[in-house]
């Protein structure tokens, strides 16, 4: 039987999903378990992507999906190499680049799980010291090897958010909730720090359209509702009154009753507090003269088109704000291979790669985010993976019944016909376990990561936390370098 040797790009969920699924597919005890090897590649040091860099620190429960992806990594048919970057250009000094050309010849298939990792950005809100991508603040309290300036919190009363989806409660959440509540989770000390110097009083969280239209879900609404210090401003009851009697969806119907409930402190009570302002889009910021102002946001009022899109009704209006985070969601980057602006992700059917021309590259794939942009969460991340595996399974054993589920439905007829015609990029015999010489090389030197070095970190990182009443307390690329190097035996 042909081996399976892949290698994957991108070592977070989605790339831990279709690992753990093909190795359980097929198993070490079954006829094809000597043919398949699985290398995962990431640029960052550390496994996990997204679950690790970010989900918020108070949402734990989150993360458990990383006790499937660390079982998974006890096969010995699976490796780990962080700190290799596949691209052209590395983010990071200390990761070794390797372009995908030194990494074909040593793979049978190829899997893009890359994510969505660049902030969409608003046209008439351009970065900087006033305005910054919501993908920053995440960066800086998950500790992502980006390291993004820590925010000026103790100069900042008023936070403005652009967009109403889940990173912008997640990032509204961790403004407003009380540091000691958010003590004993996965932030690290430093960041802590700065948030127990805050001067954050109160969080507009703007939206273009209407609070049907909202992106966000009714559990992080509640969570907002629900915090400890902080009472959302009431919403104009005409607002709420003119969306009554509309045909509703369970997930509108539970968001508007929340909404008309309003938070659990009434406001007045607290000292801090936050807005849901709808109906309202950016034109423009203009910054202060002295640093001690406030910067003045223009917002454009809004109304729905027929088809629910926001346009301008004419009016405007100003708020002054110390910080403005644009959270509009995220695209692939540019130099990702078979990157399609216009989708701003990789070009897919049914989970395999097709170039510009339309046609299928064989045997490379991509899943995830990279494959379908940034949208659903870590359970549509499964399902989607799985399809991935049930479309690698069916290429490689045609008619034979390998996979088990069949969430990708069966093998269209266009599908077949984009098969016959594919590109041939990869070889189809190559030595099972050789890597390419750069990264034995890296390995040697301690700058290239295994799946074993992660679990001492982890360990560590675990034991500190321990130390100091908390989940973890995180190590950056260089304490985990240094550590790593003492310890090695
Ligand atoms: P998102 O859900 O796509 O939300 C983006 C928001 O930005 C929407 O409110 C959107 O409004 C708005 N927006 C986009 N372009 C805009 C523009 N030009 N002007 C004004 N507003 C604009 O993105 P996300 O919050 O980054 O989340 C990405 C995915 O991760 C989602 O599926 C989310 O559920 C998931 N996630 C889940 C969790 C969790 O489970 N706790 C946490 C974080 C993320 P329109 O609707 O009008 O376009």
């Amino acid at each position: 039987m042909a081996p399976i040797k892949l290698a994957v790009v991108g070592a977070g969920p989605s790339s831990f999903y279709v690992a753990s699924r093909l190795l359980s597919l097929l198993p070490r005890s079954g006829p094809h378990a000597s043919s398949l090897k699985i290398h995962l590649y990431d640029r960052l040091w550390a496994p996990y992507g997204l679950v690790r860099y970010g989900v918020a620190p108070d949402h734990p429960e989150v993360k458990n999906c990383t006790h499937k992806f660390d079982e998974a990594a006890t096969d010995p048919r699976l490796r780990f190499f962080g700190n290799v970057n596949i691209g052209t250009t590395s983010p990071f000094s200390y990761a070794l680049p390797l372009s995908l050309e030194a990494l074909m010849p040593y793979y049978t298939h190829i899997l893009y799980s890359t994510g969505c990792t660049v902030p969409i950005l608003h046209p008439a809100l351009p970065p900087s010291r006033y305005c910054i991508p919501a993908l920053s603040m995440v960066h800086w309290y998950t500790q992502h090897p980006s390291k993004p300036s820590p925010p000026p919190l103790d100069r900042t009363s008023h936070v403005t958010l652009i967009g109403q989806g889940n990173v912008s409660l997640d990032v509204a959440r961790m403004l407003l909730t009380p540091p000691d509540h958010l003590a004993k989770y996965d932030v690290p000390m430093p960041v802590l720090d700065i948030l127990r110097r805050s001067a954050v009083q109160h969080v507009s969280i703007v939206g273009r359209r209407g609070p049907l239209q909202a992106a966000f879900t009714t559990k992080e609404l509640r969570e907002m509702m629900n915090l400890p210090d902080s009472s959302m401003v009431p919403l104009d009851p005409a607002l709420l009154a003119q969306v009554q009697g509309a045909s509703l969806t369970r997930q509108q119907s539970r968001t508007l009753q929340l909404l008309q409930k309003g938070s659990k402190n009434k406001p007045g009570t607290t000292a801090k507090t936050w807005s849901l302002d709808f109906f309202r889009s950016p034109t423009g910021l203009t910054t202060p003269v002295s640093p001690s102002d406030k910067a003045r946001l223009t917002l454009a009022h809004t109304t729905l088109d027929p088809s629910s899109r926001a346009v301008p009704t004419g009016e405007s209006s100003t708020l002054d704000t110390d910080l403005v985070i644009t959270s509009l969601g995220h695209r692939s980057e540019l130099s990702a291979p078979w990157y399609d602006p216009a989708l701003g992700h990789l070009r897919t059917v049914s989970g395999r790669v097709v170039n510009a021309d339309g046609r299928v590259v064989r045997n490379v794939y991509a899943s995830g985010w990279a494959a379908m942009g940034a949208r659903g969460v870590l359970a549509s991340t499964m399902m989607d993976a799985y399809a991935v595996v049930d479309t690698i399974l069916r290429d490689h054993f045609p008619g034979e019944d390998v996979q088990t589920t069949a969430a990708s439905g069966p093998e269209s007829a266009a599908d077949k016909a984009a098969e016959a015609d594919a590109l041939e990029v990869l070889p189809k015999e190559v030595d099972l376990d050789a890597i390419p010489p750069e990264v034995e090389a890296g390995l040697k030197e301690g700058r290239v990561t295994d799946f074993e070095d992660w679990r001492r970190v982890d360990a560590e990182e675990i034991r500190r936390g321990e130390e100091l009443g908390k989940e973890r307390e995180r190590m950056d690329w260089e304490e985990a370098h240094n550590f790593l190097t003492k310890t090695r035996t």
